[in-house]
């Protein structure tokens, strides 16, 4: 039995992770849950919105669902752990972690209105390096300059994560993206890795795309897509013009991965304008601990909740306002449940 360190969060957080844990429930998965208390809530209980004990829950479970947690200006942020000062719960627990990888897949789902149909990729981002390692300078009062580092290990991890992830999907094909034309040293090295990691996956064609193109690509044909492989920055900004190909960032899975642990997430915030009100959609977190299912190989279980969760959606009479329906949080998740039974 795998035990998932399960963080509500702030907001909607505690509704959309109670709707994920009863339907990983009722999928029959082979899991234990313990509650970890981080946010804003825990910051008002526990003194800091990110306690130790947290942390290491995490690295004992391995694995956590975690709940949107609330940014607020002012005390008791920025998160301290240890001499260590990060801006958010969600980039402590990220750093402190060692995420180095963000997935994020990208699928029409029936019922969620977008302008396209039959997207379905993944996006692999490297979360560890590029220009968000923060080293920025003043030059002097009228330039600043920022550091883009890219290096071979970083890029090899990555590109063997992307791989390994496709062929456990079956999946055929993916398309490093980069600006190699320009940037010669930093994005031709993270090319020519992937390109070299390529070698040991016969199995998955590695085509590549420089990004300017890739974005005019992915909003004339994102069908057309099976994974992109991205650095630090490029994946933050392809992964939001993802989740507005399918329906917004509302409805949009995540995982964090790392050399130990890995960290399941919906894109969306807190929302606490309907906090407490039961109109929360918990579509993005069920779909994150769907991928936590099939991370912990339990795929029977997650395919399951993946076809009910498509089936709620193609009936339309137990979805959210957001959706374009009248059910609540619980409505939506007890519909689910039955589709599991
Ligand atoms: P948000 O995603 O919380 O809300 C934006 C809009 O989308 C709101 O109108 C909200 O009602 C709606 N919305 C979001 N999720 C929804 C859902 N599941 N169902 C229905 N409607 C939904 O973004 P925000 O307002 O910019 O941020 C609110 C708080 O969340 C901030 O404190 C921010 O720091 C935090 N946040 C946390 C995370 C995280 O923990 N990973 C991510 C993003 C934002």
């Amino acid at each position: 039995m795998r035990r998932i360190t399960l963080i509500p969060g702030d907001g909607i957080g505690p509704e959309v992770t109670q709707s994920a844990r009863e339907i990983v429930t009722a999928s029959g998965a082979d899991v234990s849950w313990e509650v970890a208390e981080a946010g804003m809530r825990a910051g008002e209980k526990a003194g800091t919105p990110l306690p130790q004990s947290v942390i290491d829950m995490i690295k004992s479970s391995k694995l956590a669902l975690k709940g949107p947690t609330q940014t607020p200006f002012g005390d008791p942020y920025p998160v301290r752990v240890g001499d260590r000062v990060y801006p958010s719960v969600a980039i402590g627990l990220r750093k402190e972690l060692g995420f180095y990888a963000a997935v994020r897949p990208i699928k029409n789902y029936p019922g969620v209105a977008s302008r396209y149909k039959n997207v379905d990729f993944i996006i692999f981002r490297e979360n560890s390096e590029d220009l968000y390692l923060g080293i920025e300078r003043m030059v002097d009062a009228d330039t600043a300059e920022a550091i883009k580092r890219i290096t071979r290990g970083a890029s090899e991890r990555m590109a063997r994560f992307a791989f390994e992830y496709l062929r456990k999907l079956g999946r055929k094909r993916l398309t490093v993206v980069h600006k190699a034309n320009v940037l010669k040293l930093t994005d031709g090295l993270f090319l020519k890795v992937a390109q070299d990691v390529a070698g040991d996956y016969p199995d998955i064609e590695l085509d590549n795309r420089v990004i300017d193109a890739l974005c005019m690509e992915l909003v004339i044909k994102p069908e057309t897509y099976d994974g992109l492989l991205l650095q630090n920055l490029y994946g933050d900004i392809v992964s939001d013009l993802g989740a507005g190909l399918v329906g917004g960032l509302g409805v949009a899975p995540g995982a964090n991965i790392g050399l130990e642990c890995a960290m399941f997430e919906a894109v969306h915030g807190s929302a606490p304008d309907i906090a407490g009100k039961n109109l929360a959609n918990p579509m993005a977190m069920i779909l994150s601990a769907m991928m936590l299912l099939r991370y912990i190989e339990e795929t029977a279980a997650a395919t399951r909740i993946e076809r009910a969760v498509e089936t709620v959606l193609r009936e339309k009479k137990y979805v959210t306002r957001d959706l374009g329906g009248n059910a609540g949080t619980r409505e939506m998740t007890k519909a689910i449940v039955d589709k599991l039974k």
